[in-house]
């Protein structure tokens, strides 16, 4: 093995456990949560530590009543309910009309259409926010429209069709959560540093294209969303139960979509299970496989090279798309662009428990809280590599201990969600008739002001490592030696 670089180049800020108090804004009208799972739970202390706004007003809905308790300690209304296609509208005009002001929606739920419930909120004048684009109950596992039907491209699609068909207007925040959301902030972070480094001339980029230019510009050829979970619980993963850090449902539904990637234009090969889409912006690919069962090798700080998933995402796609020179499947420039998870362990075991019984999914559904883990931290980062630095990752190292002393009823995946959705509600009210955004449309810079205080240490590191590098060479493999960043070398064959 050779040794890991890992010496941070760039320290954004060093590990804190100060709880920020900072007031981001005014919400003047009501507020409707949608779900109280993980996420809505842990958004809700920061949503009281950094608003100003009428307590009696704020509604949250959800079909399960677990967690109630949580809100009749900070005298938070709660509505026993599930949304579906048929009682949506009826459920949520009331409340997001009560009394006056501007509504903030906060979608933090499963099986609820992200494009339906945003557009209903733009038409009553309030703003939304959600962390992914949701489709309601069944989508997923609808095998009667093709892969390419069940899959994040389409799901992107119908909220960029929402935007072409009513552009601008009150903002709403899409798929604005850790990944997709901050990697996306990220991203332009690193490659900042990276322009910089290579003294590479150039001014802030102000647009889309500028941006897309300078990452052409730099020689990035792709990005991984590279995530390494170490988060440890108390007690081992029972037989037939499905442990996670986050939604359970959320992941096997997103695990069991096919594969997804933004396609670099540096590619030269692709999987023979592989597809385009027949309409849409052409930034992507899919793999006719589950995500959650597509490995690819990858690196973090803290282990250096890993093996990820490539579990399909908004983000690959939509960071793919952004930073495209052109466009359509013949586009000048792409970064490829993809997710390479390394879940917490239990996930891991989950997962090959899941596979391996045919794809059916445990009866029992777990997620560890800060109290049920014992140690470990989520490094969540972006990989930019195939530039002449080679690779530079740049992300949040958030350990549990410092979560718990940030912020109550989460652990240290929730908290890098929650503090971009106070991020993105922050934003919002700073630019009220944004129309609906993506991550990568918002000023980075002023996101993660918002969110720094909750991301732990934040840095980045060069690494010499790539995906052909440290290989034994005992078996024989069909590699792309005149390229190490060929997509080839990263997907895991056998
Ligand atoms: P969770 O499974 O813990 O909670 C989801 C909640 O939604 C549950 O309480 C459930 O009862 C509720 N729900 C189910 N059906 C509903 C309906 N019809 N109407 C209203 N509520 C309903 O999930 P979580 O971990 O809190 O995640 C919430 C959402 O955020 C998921 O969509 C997940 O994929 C997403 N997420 C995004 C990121 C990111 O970084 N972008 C990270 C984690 C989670």
């Amino acid at each position: 093995m050779t040794t890991m670089k890992t010496t941070a180049s760039h320290i954004t800020q060093e590990a804190t456990m100060t709880p920020p108090t900072k007031i981001y804004g005014e919400i003047t009208g009501p507020i409707v949560m949608i779900g109280f799972g993980s996420i809505g739970k842990g958004t809700i202390p920061l949503l009281m530590r950094h608003f100003k706004f009428d307590k009696s007003r704020m509604v949250v809905i959800d079909p399960s009543d677990r967690d109630k308790k949580i809100l009749d300690q900070h005298g938070i209304k709660f509505i026993k309910a599930a949304l579906t296609s048929d009682n949506y509208q009826e459920l949520l005009a009331p409340l997001l009309k009560n009394g006056t002001g501007t509504g903030f929606c906060i979608n933090l739920s499963v099986d609820v259409s992200s494009v339906d419930v945003m557009k209903f909120c733009r038409d009553q004048g309030a703003h939304y926010i959600d962390t992914v684009v949701e489709p309601w109950t069944g989508f997923y596992f609808d095998t009667s429209v093709g892969n390419s039907g069940r899959s994040n491209y389409a799901l992107r699609e119908s909220m960029l069709n929402e935007r072409a068909q009513n552009p601008g207007g009150i903002t709403a925040v899409s798929c604005c959560g850790a990944n997709p959301g901050m990697v996306s902030w990220f991203v332009k972070q690193a490659l900042v540093h990276l322009a910089q480094d290579l003294k590479i001339p150039f001014d802030m980029p102000t647009s889309k294209t500028e941006w897309a230019k300078l990452m052409q510009k730099v020689g990035v050829k792709g990005i991984h969303i590279a995530e390494r979970d170490t988060q440890r619980a108390r007690l081992p993963k029972p037989m037939n139960t499905f442990v996670n850090t986050w939604s359970v449902e959320g992941f096997i539904c997103e695990g069991m979509q096919p594969s997804e990637l933004g396609w670099g234009t540096h590619e030269k090969w692709m999987p023979e299970n592989a597809a385009r889409h027949d309409s849409g912006c052409q930034a992507a690919i899919y793999l006719n496989q589950p995500g959650a069962n597509t490995k690819v090798r990858t690196w973090c700080p803290t282990p250096g090279a890993q093996y990820g998933r490539l579990v399909t995402h908004n983000e690959s796609i939509s960071i793919a798309d952004y930073f495209t020179v052109g466009t359509g499947a013949n586009a000048e420039y792409r970064p490829t662009c993809h997710y390479a998870y390394h879940p917490a362990n239990d996930s891991i075991l989950s997962l090959e428990e899941m596979f391996g019984a045919n794809g059916e999914r445990q009866p029992e559904h777990f997620i560890l809280n800060e109290n049920e883990i014992v140690d470990g931290m989520d490094e969540l980062g972006v990989l930019l590599y195939g530039h002449d630095k080679n690779a530079y990752w740049y992300g949040s190292q958030l350990t549990i201990e410092e979560t718990r002393a940030l912020a109550p009823y989460q652990n240290a995946t929730g908290l890098q969600v929650t503090s971009a959705v106070i991020a993105g509600v922050a934003w919002a009210l700073e630019n009220p008739k944004a129309g609906i955004v993506e991550a990568d449309e918002m000023d980075f810079k002023r996101c993660l002001e918002f969110q720094l205080p909750y991301l732990g240490a934040v840095k980045g590191y060069y690494t010499d490592w790539n995906p052909l590098k440290d290989r034994p060479g005992m078996f024989p493999e069909n590699l792309e030696t005149s390229d190490a960043w060929q997509f080839k070398n990263v997907l895991v064959k056998n």
